[in-house]
């Protein structure tokens, strides 16, 4: 039996006064029975891992650099998320393979990096349109992963997020049948990598316009572990209904 995880992914949003959604969704999440993952900018994880503190819900990064320390402008690293209290981190999201041209095995490495750091590795794939079209998908998905994914990979240290890249942010999911296809090819696949007891331990979340409204059904999809939430998780009142049906 995987625990559900509901993760909700607040991308370039939030200011100090958004951290009162974080002590709504405490209120609202007491007594969840799947895991509750939020990841803000970064500007905010040290002070929301202070207000999330004892509340099980667990507070992580958006992107990390795979080395430690260094001269990289702009980049943190696992070991700075892990020293602001984050427990997790989100690595290769289709923003980020697009906006800065983040490859399979820097994702890969990001991801040993997360786990040197003690942090869960939410390791994101997923098509584009064009690629749907073409009749790609699968074969798109299972590169991504096989690349991102290091060898090493425990139930515990990664979490893998299928994330259509049309049904970000755009209202769009696919059906419930191509959602439980895509789900099951990713088990088979990883349970040919990494064998029974890893591979069927591990979660995998749907990502894309997961709302309140249609989060119990993609949920009850076979190998569906949960969500990677985006627009809907920026308020407790919406996230909170998505916490409620991953539980
Ligand atoms: C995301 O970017 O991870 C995401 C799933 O966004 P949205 O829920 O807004 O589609």
């Amino acid at each position: 039996m995987r625990r559900k995880i509901a993760a909700g992914n607040w991308k370039m949003n939030g200011l100090k006064a958004s951290i009162g959604e974080l002590e709504a969704l405490k209120a609202s999440s007491e007594g969840a029975t799947c895991d509750v993952i939020l990841c803000p900018p970064a500007t905010l994880v040290a002070a929301m891992a202070d207000v999330a503190s004892g509340s099980g819900i667990v507070i992580g990064g958006q992107d990390c650099h795979w080395n430690e320390t260094g001269a990289h402008t702009g980049d943190i690293s696992a070991e700075m998320l892990a020293d602001a209290g984050a427990g997790a981190v989100i690595l290769g999201h289709s923003e980020r393979r697009a906006d800065h041209g983040e490859t399979d095995g820097e994702v890969n490495k990001k991801s040993v990096a997360a786990w040197r750091a003690g942090l869960q590795a939410i390791i994101c794939v997923g098509e584009t349109e064009g690629q749907r079209d073409a009749g790609e998908t699968l074969d798109v998905i299972g590169g991504q992963l096989n690349g991102s994914t290091p060898e090493g990979a425990t139930a515990t240290n990664i979490i893998i997020a299928y994330e259509p890249v049309w049904a970000i942010g755009t209202g769009r999911t696919p059906t419930l049948e191509e959602v439980g296809e895509v789900h099951d090819f990713l088990r088979g696949k990883l349970v040919a990598r990494f064998g029974d007891e890893i591979g069927n331990g591990v979660r995998i979340l749907y990502g894309g316009s997961v709302k309140p409204s249609n989060a119990a059904e993609i949920f009850a999809v076979s190998n569906v572990d949960g969500g990677l939430v985006g627009g809907a998780s920026l308020k407790a009142s919406d996230f909170s209904g998505i916490v409620a049906a991953a539980n």
